[in-house]
């Protein structure tokens, strides 16, 4: 099926190439419409930070759209093709970028060799089963920037990156970089300092995004979907949250206001948990965008809940 679609793009975008390529080079030059394109939503905050208007960033992934299944549609494609740059995680995390570059042209740039990143198999002892689709699909923990190092160093590397393709925007990228690694600092110091004195180690999420905040401020996110946010919970699995649930004196559930999930809204129903949002921010909502939130404050917001359901001092 996969591949049939792919045939198709593929079709497609041959004789897209042929009619657009031959207007395309007689109509461009380079100074009238510098644009980068990222995927997903980090990168689009962090990209556009960088650039301010100085640039004209686009991003593959629209607001409210689900990250880990997304697949590129033909438009994507076009719209691709007129940019500078694809800033994207990797084709380790995105693996449909290579497919999307070679049918494209379109010049990569990829962070993900330059981050620092956990298995995705650093997830849960006690539910694994149900859950090996989440496996073969990557072997990197997606969420790389739920850790404020990364997220500091992906304004590192995109400001260098984009300074070499812009040169004459130099200074005002590095002076909008510094602003912006000062604001993840800033963010990383409040968590530290918030999540240091908890009396709880374990909150109940939706979809299992928290493993790089789990490792460094030492918690358990139990989730109820896989690292992917497909897999549904089975009875068995229910059945072990709700005894963990109780085992822990858990009152609260933490889900993406982006996520849906039947089986968790039961779940808290059931066990009479008071609903909190946690952001995994992959992608933002266009009611949060629109009415001026974005990666900062809903970080902000994330601390104020998980020191909740934490209970910490
Ligand atoms: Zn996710």
């Amino acid at each position: 099926m996969k591949k049939a679609i792919w045939l198709i793009l593929i079709v497609f975008m041959v004789i897209v190439s042929i009619l657009y390529i031959k207007d395309y080079n007689s109509s461009r030059s380079s100074e009238d419409s510098a644009i980068v394109t990222t995927t997903i939503y980090p990168l689009y905050f962090i990209t556009k930070g960088i650039v301010g208007d100085k640039v004209v960033v686009k991003r593959l992934i629209k607001p409210g759209n689900e990250i880990h299944s997304f697949a590129p549609t033909p438009t994507d494609l076009i719209d691709v093709s007129h940019s500078d740059i694809l800033i994207t995680l990797g084709k380790k995390i995105e693996p449909w970028v290579e497919k999307m570059a070679n049918a494209t042209y379109v010049k990569l740039f990829a962070l993900e060799d330059g981050l620092e990143t956990i298995a995705s198999s650093h997830l849960h002892h006690t539910h694994h089963h149900g859950e090996h689709r989440d496996s073969d699909k990557s072997s990197i923990n997606p969420h790389v920037w739920l850790d404020f190092d990364n997220d500091i160093k992906m304004v590192d590397m995109i400001s260098t990156e984009l300074s070499r393709l812009y040169p004459k925007y130099k200074s005002i990228f590095t002076k909008n970089a510094i602003k912006l690694k000062e604001n993840f600092g800033e963010l990383k110091l409040a968590y530290e300092n918030g999540l240091k004195e908890c009396k709880k180690d374990t909150i109940l999420v939706g979809h299992d995004a928290f493993g790089y905040q789990e490792r460094r401020y030492h918690f358990e996110a139990e989730s109820i979907m896989g690292i992917f946010a497909h897999s549904r919970p089975d009875a068995a699995k229910i059945a072990k949250l709700s005894d963990m649930i109780e085992s822990r004196g858990l009152r609260y559930m933490f889900m993406d206001p982006i996520e849906s999930s039947k089986s968790a809204m039961q779940l808290a129903t059931d066990m009479n948990l008071t609903l909190l949002p946690l952001y995994t921010l992959g992608n933002i909502s266009l009611q949060d965008e629109k009415s001026g939130k974005d990666m900062f404050a809903l970080l902000k917001a994330n601390l104020v809940n998980l020191k909740k359901g934490l209970e910490c001092r």
